[in-house]
């Protein structure tokens, strides 16, 4: 058998051998949900967890944000005969509001080691960028729930604007031509943005809430909130879409002589850069695992701030089906990913995922084809 089948046999073995203590860690984190940028109990919980036995780990908590963390393990210059590879299993462990683990990030924080928090909010991982947490990471490695295995779905970038109308009172019955409505406003954007819709390409999404409406059915709103998601296929076609839902604001103001105001985030979540040769390794490890892959994976367009680590660090994050056909964010897929049965299935991942990481720090061809790939997306994505 040849070294690297050995170490692949040896990693299988070393999760079996935890998978109490794992199932115990990710159902702690579960039972305890923390919002995203505030999760420091789950925070510690996986420092502690990782600093406990092996000396081989240095961990650093609260690694340039304030609930993101970083265990680092190996020998000193690498193995020999080996490139020195860094190589990094990112974790997430934010949960959403009203409804605990509805994404599973439980399970996430069960298999992998840097700390990234604040997902479905700010987008941590974009934080952590800017602080320079990836500067000297060679590859990323995740994987996230979902409703089947993939090594790879298309995740799409995404911005998000928050719109104000600010219109004036008024009493609605005794003098309503005094008044500014800015809830007609607010409903005007959202229904220009239904009629957009026709005009958008496909893969496009925009979806809102109004968020603020006004106060009370005798007062002319003078104020009203609206906030919208804007998603496209690739990072560039964005900008088109936020010219015309601006428009689309614009118009509404201007028909009802409100003031209007956009905000948007500092952060724009990325679209996933695919990766190959990583893909087809992880699908063989799976595979051999008892893992099946759809020949038709589901034209998944959801987003993630991964997006934004696989533009600068070569990596895969696959998707893993947890036993359970709920989608989601619902409160069943947030039952799912606390129970018994998906621990099967996330170890499964956990060990495939190893397994892939296994076969680019032994073969040195694996890790230039890996590299070839990543700057071929690269290309692709800014043409
Ligand atoms: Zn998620
Ligand atoms: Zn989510």
């Amino acid at each position: 058998m040849d070294q690297r089948q050995q170490i692949k046999n040896a990693l299988q073995l070393c999760i079996d051998k935890r998978k109490d203590e794992l199932h115990a860690l990710s159902w702690d984190i579960w039972s305890r949900p923390e919002l995203a940028g505030e999760e420091t109990r789950a925070h510690d919980r996986l420092v502690h967890f990782l600093s406990q036995d092996d000396p081989a780990w240095t961990v650093q908590s609260c690694y340039k944000l304030p609930t993101a963390f970083r265990a680092s393990w190996g020998p000193v210059g690498g193995g020999a005969g080996y490139p020195v590879l860094n190589v990094a299993f990112l974790c997430e462990y934010d949960a959403l509001p009203g409804m605990g683990h509805a994404c599973g990030h439980n399970l996430i924080a069960e298999i992998t080691v840097l700390g990234t928090p604040a997902e479905e909010d700010i987008g941590g991982k974009i934080e952590l960028i800017k602080a320079g947490a990836f500067a000297d990471i060679d590859l990323v490695f995740m994987a996230h729930p979902a409703q089947q295995d993939a090594s790879f779905l298309p995740c799409v970038a995404l911005d998000e604007v928050s719109v104000k109308y600010y219109g004036k009172a008024s009493h609605a019955s005794a003098y309503p031509w005094d008044g500014v409505n800015a809830l007609d406003a607010a409903v005007l954007a959202y229904n220009n943005i239904s009629v957009l819709r026709q005009q958008l390409k496909p893969e496009w999404r925009i979806h809102g809430v109004i968020k603020h409406g006004g106060v009370k059915p005798n007062i002319i709103p003078a104020y009203t909130e609206l906030n919208f998601y804007l998603r496209t296929p690739l990072l560039k076609e964005l900008c088109d879409l936020k010219a015309k839902a601006e428009a689309c604001f614009r118009a509404a103001a201007v028909a009802t002589g409100c003031q209007v105001e956009m905000t948007y985030p500092p952060n724009t979540f990325c679209n996933i850069l695919p990766n190959a040769t990583l893909a087809n390794l992880y699908e063989m490890n799976g595979k051999e695992l008892g893992i099946q892959f759809p020949k038709e994976p589901a034209n998944f367009s959801g987003s993630t701030d991964f997006g934004n680590v696989s533009v600068i660090v070569p990596g895969i994050h696959p998707f893993f089906y947890i036993c359970t056909n709920a989608l989601n964010h619902t409160e069943e897929y947030a039952e799912a990913a606390g129970g018994e049965k998906a621990q099967l299935y996330t170890l499964r991942t956990a060990k495939a995922l190893a397994m892939t990481a296994v076969d680019v720090v032994c073969c040195p061809e694996v890790l230039r084809q890996v590299r070839e790939d990543f700057s071929l997306a690269k290309l692709k994505q800014e043409k």
